[in-house]
């Protein structure tokens, strides 16, 4: 009798094992799960919130080639093509990855998971601004997701903040169901794309300011408006708006596999393009590494690889048990 409770407890502490763990189920890790579950080897994505993780937040995507359609459409087709491998997707956020000799230690949400080879595939979160009024207000005004929260300011007037393509293209979805749109951006120059700056500003409702940060968000329960500060003259002026957009940027989500992977002063992992970190068996793989290009494109590619490479370090593995 004892024997048998000492065993279950084993095996439950033992929790599920895994071929090859995928840490993000954004384009990164559903691209790697297509690409393990094909190669046989038992997959499993851990996804903490949305499926097709930035993808999913933006409205019309016109550059992956072969395919134009909306952000969530294209999550939809990559999670049934990964399903259809045979990949298994548990909605669970990672909470911690060791290694412990040749396996990988993982406590989820969902419980403890094992596995011979992790991708890190946990991408990159929209940077903040850091103001005062800025987290008190989020969900009731300010927001980092046009898709999701546009529809809440329908002829309403918004704020976009940002200077590159996501503001612009945003920007532009917004336009199609606010009233009146301002973009505000701390310089002159944009380091958005030319067409997209262009398309923005022949729209009569929209506004660019230009030389403005926000130095607070005002309001009671809700949002009321926008406390601006003028980068030249230092001037400050009040912007009344019903909602801001904020789109200044990307950090990286690594701070889980810092101890076994070099990462750059912004935090993103020092990995090229073989995605193998300086931990065998664990890759990194999309928008959390170092890379000219933030795409969809670039993120399957990189999971593409960090599959087919972590199945070459389980062979690897086999091959020197067995010899
Ligand atoms: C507004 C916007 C518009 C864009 N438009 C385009 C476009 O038109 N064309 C284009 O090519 N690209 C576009 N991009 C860029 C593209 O979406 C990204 O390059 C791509 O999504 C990166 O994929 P990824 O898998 O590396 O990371 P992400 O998409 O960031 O996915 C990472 C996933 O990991 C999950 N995760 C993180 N930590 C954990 C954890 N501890 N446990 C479990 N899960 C975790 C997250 O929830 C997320 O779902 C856009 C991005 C944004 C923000």
């Amino acid at each position: 009798m004892l024997d048998v409770k000492v065993m279950d407890l084993e095996s439950s502490d033992k929790g599920n094992e895994w071929d090859i763990a995928i840490v993000g189920g954004g384009p990164a890790g559903l691209g790697a799960a297509i690409y393990a579950s094909r190669s046989m080897r038992k997959t499993v994505v851990f996804e903490k919130s949305v499926l097709g993780g930035q993808i999913a937040t933006t409205d019309e995507v016109d550059n992956y080639p072969g395919i134009r359609a909306k952000g969530p459409e294209i999550a939809a087709m990559f999670e049934k093509h990964a399903r259809d491998f045979g990949a298994e997707i548990i909605f669970a956020e990672v909470l911690s990855i060791k290694k412990v000799e040749d396996e990988f230690i993982l406590e989820t949400t969902e419980g403890k998971h094992r596995a011979k080879a992790v991708i890190w595939a946990a991408g990159a979160e929209p940077k903040k601004l850091g103001v005062p009024g800025e987290k008190e207000f989020t969900g009731r005004g300010v927001s980092y997701c046009a898709v999701c929260d546009g529809a809440f300011f329908k002829g309403k007037t918004v704020a976009v903040i940002g200077g590159g393509d996501s503001a612009f293209t945003e920007g532009l979805y917004l336009l199609n169901m606010v009233g009146k749109l301002y973009l505000i951006h701390r310089r002159e120059q944009f380091r958005a794309q030319r067409y997209y700056v262009e398309q923005l500003k022949s729209n009569p409702k929209s506004e660019i300011l230009t030389n403005k940060v926000v130095v607070e968000f005002v309001g009671d329960k809700f949002l009321k408006g926008l406390r601006l500060k003028d980068t030249k003259t230092g001037e400050e002026s009040f912007l009344e708006v019903d909602g801001a957009f904020i789109y200044i940027g990307l950090r990286p989500v690594n701070d889980l596999i810092k101890d076994y992977v070099d990462l750059d002063e912004r935090g993103f992992a020092l990995v090229g393009e073989d995605t193998k970190t300086k931990t065998p068996g664990l890759f990194v793989a999309g928008d959390g590494r170092i890379k000219p290009l933030r795409q969809l494109v670039h993120a399957l590619s990189d999971g593409a690889t960090a599959a087919i490479m972590a199945d070459e370090y389980i062979r690897h593995l086999e091959s020197v048990k067995v010899g």
